[in-house]
């Protein structure tokens, strides 16, 4: 019956924005304001023009951090700082190839396939492992291969599920093969392994991310194949033996220095704390971070921009972080919670999901809080980013728990994220300007109702939490 009702809707309403309610607010107007006042793809052209390749420890991070200040500086901050820490030095070097070396391979010039080294991996030697290809679609196939792992290139060829409703959740279940693929083929006695790319979409491009190795495991190289070659490659094998040869030259280097880089808007009230709005400033070494996550940092600032020349100011200080080495450590998470005192940042969102237009806000509260958020998404469904659910934060936000602040998200439109994630096609040019400058609004409007909401709201979820966690 809803089906139906649903036509019917569509049927009548030519455009969809004519059967939500259209009651002026002062919501409203400001979110008009921030998208006809538009910088967000401005600075998002910056960034990536600037530093377009921001791993940890490389210099395009470095000029990063002094970007990001100086826009933290033009929006309008009362203070801008450095909270430093040490971050890891990993670095992808020139080699990163894979050819096809069966003896009676025939075909002119040699076939190679699109792969680059995961981050963290081992080089191989200069003159390239060569070994047989193993391939295994999910770990029941991994825990069969026994023997014939030894001495093999382990070829993980495990797709997004396709019948999962998220595609994050469909990353979450394909992401191990990238993770700790190299730990488990160690196991078996693989010399190295190749990865399907991490995502949904079928092309040449490579994506890259981070791999680990274990204490009391041999370290094996590790590279990442397109989905195209991986197709390529998994139908060579159904044909017969494949040997091929894996060259890179990937190296670890000593850590660096780094830092996120903060700008406050300082609240009135002291004793009132703080509200974080944050994204990650350090990116992949390939394509710009653009979506990941320049789109978060600029959602920040430009949040900070926005609220500031609007005339207001919070109750709570808002606290922009633009995050260092989120991609490969979390050192700059760990760094902004030794900073922190206890109980005094009330929310912690962090936007790293992309520069696709905004859809809500995930929030780990299960009270109070989240009806608050839920009747304030109302103002935000003329724009279609008023949802709200419960659940976690970003990977950077989450050590803030443990001083005492509730986490969050901002929620984007998410079909299209893999493709670009940690690959070449990750580049302003493939950012929207204004589905970005949607997000910017939605952080801000977000991020000004946690300053001035009412600290009893923050109490009484805080007492539910630790009722239940009292259980
Ligand atoms: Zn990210």
């Amino acid at each position: 019956m809803i089906w139906n009702a649903l036509i019917l809707c569509g049927l009548v309403a030519h455009d969809p924005v004519a059967v939500l309610p259209q009651t002026p607010s002062p919501v409203r107007s400001f979110l008009e304001r921030g998208l006809g006042d538009a910088q967000a793809y401005t600075l998002l052209r910056e960034l990536c023009t600037t530093a377009p390749h921001r791993l940890s420890g490389s210099a395009g991070l470095d000029r990063a951090l002094a970007w990001g200040e100086a826009a933290l500086q033009r929006a309008g901050a009362d203070k801008v700082y450095r909270v430093p820490t040490m971050v890891p030095h990993w670095d992808r070097g020139t080699t990163a190839r894979l050819t096809l070396a069966t003896a009676t391979a025939t075909e002119a010039p040699p076939v190679t396939w699109p792969i680059l080294a995961l981050g963290g991996s081992i080089a191989t030697p200069k003159e390239g492992i060569e070994a047989p290809v193993v391939r295994v679609v999910g770990r029941k196939q991994l825990a069969e291969l026994g023997a014939r792992a030894q001495g093999a290139i382990v070829f993980y060829d495990e797709p997004f599920d396709p019948s999962k409703l998220s595609v994050g959740e469909a990353y979450g279940g394909a992401v191990w093969q990238r993770g700790s693929g190299a730990i488990e083929a160690a196991k078996l006695g693989a010399v190295a392994v190749v990865v399907r790319s991490v995502t949904a979409a079928l092309d040449d491009h490579p994506h890259t991310g981070a791999m680990r190795y274990e204490e009391g495991v041999p370290k094996i190289p590790a590279a990442a194949i397109s989905t195209k070659g991986a197709a390529d490659l998994a139908r060579r094998l159904e044909q017969g033996v494949v040997r091929v040869r894996l060259q890179l030259d990937c190296q670890t280097l000593p850590d660096k220095p780094s830092a996120n880089i903060v700008g406050e808007l300082t609240g009135t009230d002291p004793s009132a704390g703080v509200v974080l709005l944050s994204g990650h400033i350090d990116a992949w070494d390939i394509g710009q971070g653009a979506h990941d996550d320049a789109a978060g940092c600029v959602h920040a600032i430009e949040a900070l921009r926005l609220l500031k020349k609007d005339g207001w100011r919070g109750k709570r200080t808002l606290r922009v972080v633009l995050y260092t080495n989120e991609e490969n450590g979390v050192r700059g998470g760990l760094a902004q919670r030794d900073a922190t005192p206890q109980g005094e940042v009330r929310l912690a969102l962090e936007s790293d999901s992309g520069g696709f237009a905004p859809v809500g806000l995930s929030v780990d509260a299960a009270g109070p809080l989240k009806e608050a958020f839920e009747v304030f998404g109302r103002e935000l469904q003329p724009i279609f980013a008023g949802t709200v659910v419960q659940g976690g934060g970003g990977v950077d936000v989450g050590p803030l728990k443990e001083r005492g602040a509730v986490v969050g998200l901002l929620l984007i439109s998410g079909a299209r994220y893999f493709d670009h994630h940690h690959c070449a096609l990750d580049v302003a040019d493939n950012v929207h300007p204004r589905e970005l400058q949607l997000g910017a609004v939605a952080y801000a409007a977000w991020g000004r109702f946690a300053c001035d909401l009412d600290e009893a709201v923050y109490v009484a979820e805080a007492r539910l939490k630790a009722g239940s966690a009292a259980k």
